[in-house]
């Protein structure tokens, strides 16, 4: 049986690493804007990201959208003061720094702020690129957030071992 907290622990984490492109579940919000991809290299959020991260996930999206697979980005690049944001917003919500430091960096470390991370989004986009993420370079890092990916891949094309969480990364 599904452990229904951990499954309520992702979904928060889902938010926090996406809140400009998740849809308000009160249905309160404005209209939100088109989903984000790959492609919009007009914003921030794609535009700062590697150049070959970008393009890695460019051509993910076009291979996942031949099979059916809809691939948005939820979280690209960030600058330093809205991942200090996320992370003060992840301790109110987990009550300890500890606690947040599990699902979000600080921007020092942080992934995204270095333009070197995606968080995807789309009904089954995630588990389509845990499963052909490799082929583009793209690794699955951390076991609670498979959402999040990195090119990581080794010579032979395989992953490294997941981490347990984002404060597994020393
Ligand atoms: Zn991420």
């Amino acid at each position: 049986m599904r452990n229904l907290a951990a499954t309520a622990t992702l979904a928060v984490a889902a938010v926090l690493s996406a809140p400009a492109a998740q849809a308000d579940p009160t249905g309160t919000a404005a209209p939100q804007p088109q989903p984000l991809t790959a492609y919009d290299v007009h914003d921030p959020a794609i535009a700062n990201l590697d150049p070959v991260l970008r393009s890695a996930v460019q051509n993910a999206t076009s291979a996942a959208a031949t099979e059916g697979v809809t691939m948005t980005v939820t979280s690209g690049w960030r600058s330093p003061e809205f991942q200090q944001q996320l992370l003060d917003e992840a301790v109110g919500t987990y009550g300890t720094y500890e606690a947040a430091r599990r699902y979000v960096q600080t921007p020092d470390r942080s992934r995204h702020v270095a333009g070197a991370a995606v968080d995807i989004g789309g009904p089954g986009a995630d588990q389509w690129m845990i499963t052909n993420g490799p082929r583009f370079g793209l690794c699955q890092i951390y076991a609670n957030e498979p959402w999040h990916f990195e090119l990581s891949t080794d010579m032979f094309g395989g992953c490294p071992p997941l981490l347990p969480d984002a404060a597994d990364t020393h």
